[in-house]
Formats: structure tokens, sequence, C-alpha cells
């Protein structure tokens, strides 16, 4: 049986899973998303990502027309029809079939898609030597014009930056804010160690309020570690005593070289090795 897609109530196979051409989600990147995980079956955090998904979409005037429960139980079976336990789950809602215009007053029926695929991982050696990353010169979006906070469809100012990271050698580019502070990486959220306490950029740095970087604050107190979000600059960086990012699909990763600086020694620190232990217990817990 090939792969079988949740759109807006129905399974379609994976070649069928079709949506409109004129859907405002294609036309105008106008929809909302998330990226979910599971382990042994069981959604990490499926509440947290689900209450960002509804808030993205409150905050874009979208309606998402099932509820919370009925998207929990949806996200659920979608990974049971497929028999996933292992899995990346994207969950996708669009503004839905409008006209060509950009009024949204003119679409009808937002599409609810779930997809749920197997996984596929960074290769374990970034894990055990550290990423190799660069500042990107695209800076993130300003707040003001369209709310990082917000994982909308319109993910262009991310891709630009990854374009300029691919293209020197680096799977993910950090950028900076409007104010030149450190905001996130395209997909991942990022955190420095200096002095034992652990910093990550505040949420109105302007960034994505990652899931995996909330799981990594309450891990990392668990443990004892001083924890602070506060405002960081390039320099603070690179002189951090380690690095490390957090997103879904990458857990919890070091880097080790950013703008061809070597971070630290040049390898993943203590406390980043262990944390990346502390988050795969948690996650399989
Ligand atoms: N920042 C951005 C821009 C992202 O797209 C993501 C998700 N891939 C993250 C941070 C990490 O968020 P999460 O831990 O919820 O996956």
């Amino acid at each position: 049986m090939s792969l079988q897609i949740y759109i807006s109530g129905k399974y379609y196979d994976k070649d069928d899973a079709k949506i409109s051409v004129y859907d405002h989600g294609l036309l105008y990147g106008d929809g909302i998303f998330e990226g979910l995980r599971s382990y042994g079956g069981k959604v990490f955090r499926l509440q947290e990502h689900l209450v960002r998904l509804y808030e993205s979409a409150k905050a874009i005037w979208l309606t998402i027309p099932i509820s919370i429960e009925e998207m929990t139980k949806a996200v659920n079976e979608t990974l049971k029809v497929n028999n996933l336990s292992d899995a990346y789950i994207r969950l996708v809602v669009t503004r839905g079939a409008g006209s060509l215009g950009l009024d949204p007053n003119r679409t009808s029926n937002p599409q609810v898609i779930i997809i749920a695929d197997k996984i596929t991982l960074y290769p374990p050696e970034f894990y055990e030597k550290g990423l190799d990353i660069i500042t990107a010169s695209t800076i993130r979006n300003h707040p003001a014009a369209l709310s990082p906070r917000i994982k909308s469809l319109n993910y262009l100012n991310n891709i630009l930056a990854k374009i300029e990271g691919l293209r020197a050698g680096c799977i993910e580019a950090l950028m900076l804010n409007s104010k030149g502070e450190v905001a996130e990486c395209t997909g991942d959220n990022i955190f420095l160690v200096r002095r034992k306490e652990l910093l990550t950029p505040p949420i109105d740095a302007g960034i994505l309020e990652g899931v995996t970087r909330e799981a990594v604050i309450e891990a990392a107190r668990a443990a004892g570690l001083t924890v602070r979000e506060i405002p960081l600059t390039r320099h603070d960086v690179y002189v951090a005593d380690e690095v490390f990012l957090t997103g879904t699909a990458a857990e919890v990763i070091p880097v080790v070289k950013i703008d061809n600086r070597t971070i630290g020694n040049g390898e993943p620190g203590p406390v980043t090795r262990d944390l990346m232990k502390r988050f795969r217990e948690l996650v399989r817990s």
C-alpha cells in the first residue's frame, strides 16, 4: 500500500493527494504548517506543536476547520494508517481555493493536510564532529513585517538564507535580526554555552518559539544549568565555549565552526554532549 495522505478528513494515495492550483497556500504562501516527529509511535510534544499551529492560524486570521482535539486524533490516526512509529509529520493548513486576487474573503474551505513519512536524518557524523555554518547576509523577517513566530507557508526568508549556506558548503546558516543580533538558523534555534551558562536569544529577537528549544531549556534547568534568554551578538557566538542548534528534525546538534572561526576547541563540548543525551532520553521516555 502506498503512503496515505490525510486531506481534510479523507485519505489519499500519495500520488493522488492533490489540492487546487487556486489554493492561496500555493498562490501566495497563505497558510501555516508544523513539523512534528514521533518516537515509538508517540508524537513528541504534540500539544505544544498544535498550540503553535492554532496560534499561527489566529495570527493570520485563518480559522482551522477542525478543533485541536480533532486535529490531535487526525495526526495520531495518520500515523496508524501508515503503520509508522518513528516518523516525521508535516501538518499544513492552507487558506483554501479562491480567486486569483489576494482577497482571502474569496477563498473557501481551508485545507488540512497531514503527511506522515519516514524521517530522513542528518548523517551521524554531523552529530559526532559538529556542523560548520556561516552567517547569512539575508536577515530574518522583521517581526513588524511578518512575525517569525508565525510558522507560515511563506518560508522564502529562510530559503534564501539556506541557499547562501548551501552555496558555502554548509547545511545550516545563522540569521541575524534587523538590529544585527543573533536570531536563529534557517530551520533551527541556536544556543551558546559560556562559562557553564546556557544562552539563547529571546523570542522577541524575532525567532520561532521552537518546541525543541523549550524542551532543551527545561532539560538544562533540570540538570542544574543556568539558562538565560538574552540578546546575543555574533561576538558572543565567536567567543562561546560551545554552540549547538535545536529543532524537531535535527534534535540537538553541535556547531564547531561559524564563519570559518573555530568554536571552543573545535569539537562538540561536554555541555552539548550531555544535553544531546538528555534530549534523546526525553524523547524516548
Ligand atoms: N526556527 C525555525 C525558523 C524553524 O523552522 C524551526 C522548525 N524547523 C525551528 C526554529 C525549530 O523549531 P522546533 O524545535 O519546534 O522544530
